[in-house]
């Protein structure tokens, strides 16, 4: 008989109908009269209680099946005597797909802390908090996808290997195929990477954004959404080395449109997670964070609030001396820290906060710059719990002023010969933004460390699974 999905059976009301269903042991107990299975396939956070009879299946039988085994079962979907769900499998027939010793598989059915299932990530998927948390993270994807397709927005892939090490957003990893262990040196005594597999230095790609530029001068609106890779060795619960970035890009968009297509954008996913995903958001609330659902009410009703920088770093400043402390010196021209980014959005709006015009010191170099000489349109969007999740810009279109910024910021022009080319024909207002995917989970899942939101983390020493 075809299977029939966990999620599907616990939905059904078809009381005697014969049903066969395969998952993994959560939990077994019972006595040798009467067998209790709580089976679970991934399709659900709940599982369905299997019965099973003592008088059809004998205790030497049933000694193998533990948590974490995994097993075929059919039977009659009968109405649940307990509470808690309504429905249950009376077993008649089971098949033992593959043991799981309990001397040696590491997950029982007591809690383990995250920490714990960090260091073991090839099963912690079969956990009810990251089962939870892949299934969100997959309706996040469709969530992205579906918000820009219906607003007419084309999906572009950018390279990952780049030639560039010019994007501007921090360190990066090196792609080589050269041996190491005997480099060839130029005259000068340098690396020689005319040897190198494409015949210069390459990197893996902090960011889609340039090339993302080229198409929305040509597409309109388009957005990326691929893997980045950034070698910073912030150690941080809100930084991987791999991440994926969602980096919309539009012509003609000013700051102002910026803005309220990020805030429509962060929205849009976060309703889809409270329409989609209650049964995780329930789960996830329950054990880790009680007020993670209003929170989420909460983003989605109310407007983010807008800002300057200078009228942030204002605010910033009266907290101090009203006595805050802050870890890190604030002042006009310094960066914020994430806990300056949170003072603001969790201490004094209770609001998301879109922070604008930076100063162009402590921003890249494309930004487009205001007429006060000290400012360039940038955005970040700060959000509670997180700090920045989004960091946008509107671009300069001028192509003498770029040029000029590049330059003063140590972009060597043959390096960007190809983004200046925009400038040059045909140019026009335009602006983007990236969202941090990881970090769009971290506020939607309520969890506390980034490395808890993507299946296989990679940070600085860190590379397993
Ligand atoms: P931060 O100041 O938090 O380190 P950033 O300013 O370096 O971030 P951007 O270059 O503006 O980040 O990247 C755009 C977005 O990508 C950020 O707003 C954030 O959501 C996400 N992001 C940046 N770096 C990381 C990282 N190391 N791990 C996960 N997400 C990241
Ligand atoms: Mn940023």
């Amino acid at each position: 008989m075809s299977r029939t999905s966990i999620a599907q059976a616990l939905k059904s009301s078809d009381f005697g109908s014969s049903v066969t269903v395969k998952g993994w042991v959560r939990t077994r107990r019972g006595n040798k009269h009467l067998s209790f299975i709580a089976l679970n396939d991934g399709t659900s956070i709940n599982s369905i209680q299997v019965v099973a009879d003592g008088s059809r299946f004998t205790e030497e039988f049933l000694k193998p099946v533990t948590t974490g085994a995994c097993l075929c079962v059919e039977g009659k979907l009968v109405e649940s005597q307990g509470k808690g769900q309504s429905v249950e499998i009376q077993a008649e027939n089971i098949r033992i797909y593959g043991t799981a010793d309990p001397e040696t598989y590491p997950l029982q059915k007591k809690g383990h802390s995250l920490e714990f299932l960090r260091e073991i990530a090839h099963l912690r998927p079969r956990t009810n908090t990251f089962g939870a948390i892949f299934r969100i993270r997959h309706h996040m994807a469709i969530a992205i996808h579906r918000f820009f397709h219906e607003r007419g927005f084309y999906y572009v892939h950018t390279p990952i290997i780049t030639g560039s090490d010019a994007e501007g957003a921090g360190q990066m990893f090196q792609v080589t195929t050269l041996d190491l262990d005997n480099l060839k040196k130029t005259p000068e005594g340098k690396v020689d990477f005319s040897e190198d597999f494409f015949g210069r230095p390459t990197n893996l790609t902090v960011s889609g954004q340039l090339e993302g530029e080229l198409a929305a001068l040509a597409l309109g609106a388009i957005y990326t959404f691929g893997p980045t890779f950034r070698a910073e060795n912030s150690n941080t619960p809100r930084h991987l080395s791999e991440f994926w970035m969602i980096e919309p890009e539009v012509a003609f968009n000013e700051i102002e449109e910026n803005m309220q297509l990020a805030q429509d954008f962060i929205q849009y996913c976060v309703r889809w997670a409270l329409d989609n995903c209650m049964d995780d958001l329930n789960f996830l609330c329950q054990m880790y964070d009680k007020e993670l659902i209003d929170r989420l009410k909460f983003v989605v009703e109310n407007d983010f609030v807008r800002l300057t920088y200078s009228e942030g770093i204002r605010i910033l400043e009266e907290a101090v001396a009203r006595g805050h402390k802050f870890e890190y010196r604030i002042g006009w021209g310094s960066d914020l820290q994430s806990e300056h980014e949170r003072y603001l959005v969790e201490e004094h709006f209770k609001k998301p906060v879109i922070l604008t015009d930076y100063p162009a010191e402590i921003k890249a170099f494309y930004m487009k710059q205001n007429d006060d000489g000290k400012t360039v349109r940038a955005m970040d969007v700060l959000f509670p719990k997180i700090g920045e999740i989004i960091g946008g810009s509107e671009r300069e279109e001028d192509y003498e002023k770029l040029k000029k910024r590049a330059e003063a910021m140590g972009v060597p022009e043959k390096d960007i010969w190809w983004y200046l080319d925009t400038r040059r024909f045909g140019t026009a207002p335009h602006s983007g933004f990236g969202l941090g995917f990881e970090r769009l989970l971290l506020f939607v899942t309520g969890m506390a460390n980034i490395r808890d939101v993507i299946p296989f983390p990679r940070t600085p020493k860190n590379a397993q699974f």
